[in-house]
């Protein structure tokens, strides 16, 4: 499978790393670290220093973490794992915390907290060196990641999965099949939006709350449907910080 994914999620691709999952070359053997303790341990989680935020907050966005072996279709598009260390790092060093999108609109609409400096950290597709790489790079500063899952093939299997959540990551719906919501006609286009939800909700046991757009691809017809199916909000790739006004753009 090829999909070009160079412009995909996140309201700021500004440090993003984008690729396609052919040719993939990350480790497959679990390396995640989790601990006994499950989502207690993990990332994300408000202290006493969260405060109530209502303000734009920054979402970036990664696809393939890792090296690339000998040619693939788009090697601009990946990162390798010191790379997203080091943008962790230095994310952390200026005071940032990752945080879900969940917990961004629980602060916009609900009432809840934020740290000072939030950003999100999506990452699309569900490609293995997320799991591999990025999991324990987040875990080790205490934080969550966003997931934005295609329902069918992925590199991910739902135990994976289900190791992120737990240590608090926040699993978004990304479609079934990646198409261009754009282009289909309004019963694949439910099935896309509405059938990932129920499936990824299916296959996991967890609440699915939020959407990312496949390529960034949308129109009105669009939105609409998302809303329809449930979701509370939607990433695109439109440059700028995600604001509480746009839930889904
Ligand atoms: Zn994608």
């Amino acid at each position: 499978m090829l999909v070009l994914r160079g412009s995909d999620s996140g309201s700021q691709p500004a440090k993003s790393a984008n690729a396609s999952s052919a040719g993939q070359s990350v480790a497959t053997g679990n390396s995640d670290g989790e601990s006994a303790a499950g989502r207690e341990a993990g990332g994300g989680q408000p202290d006493d220093s969260w405060q109530p935020y209502t303000g734009p907050v920054p979402i970036l966005m990664y696809h393939v973490i890792g090296d690339p072996v000998g040619e693939v279709p788009y090697p601009d598009l990946w990162l390798s794992e010191s790379d997203f260390q080091a943008q962790v790092d230095w994310l952390a060093e200026n005071d940032y915390t990752a945080v879900t999108l969940v917990q961004v609109q629980n602060a916009w609409y609900d009432g809840g907290t934020l740290p000072e400096k939030p950003i999100v950290l999506s990452f699309d597709d569900g490609v293995l060196g997320q799991y591999v790489y990025g999991l324990p790079i987040l875990r080790e500063k205490g934080w969550a990641g966003q997931l934005n899952l295609k329902a069918e093939g992925s590199d991910l299997s739902s135990e994976q999965v289900l190791k992120m959540a737990r240590a608090g990551w926040e699993i978004a719906s990304h479609t079934i099949n990646h198409f261009d919501l754009t282009t289909l006609d309004p019963a694949s286009l439910e099935q896309e939006l509405a059938g990932s939800k129920q499936q990824l909700e299916d296959e996991l046991g967890i609440e699915i709350v939020n959407f990312c757009y496949p390529a960034g691809q949308y129109n009105d017809t669009v939105i609409e449907a998302v809303k329809a199916a449930g979701y509370r909000g939607a990433t695109t790739v439109n440059p700028g910080l995600g604001e509480r006004t746009m839930p889904s753009n």
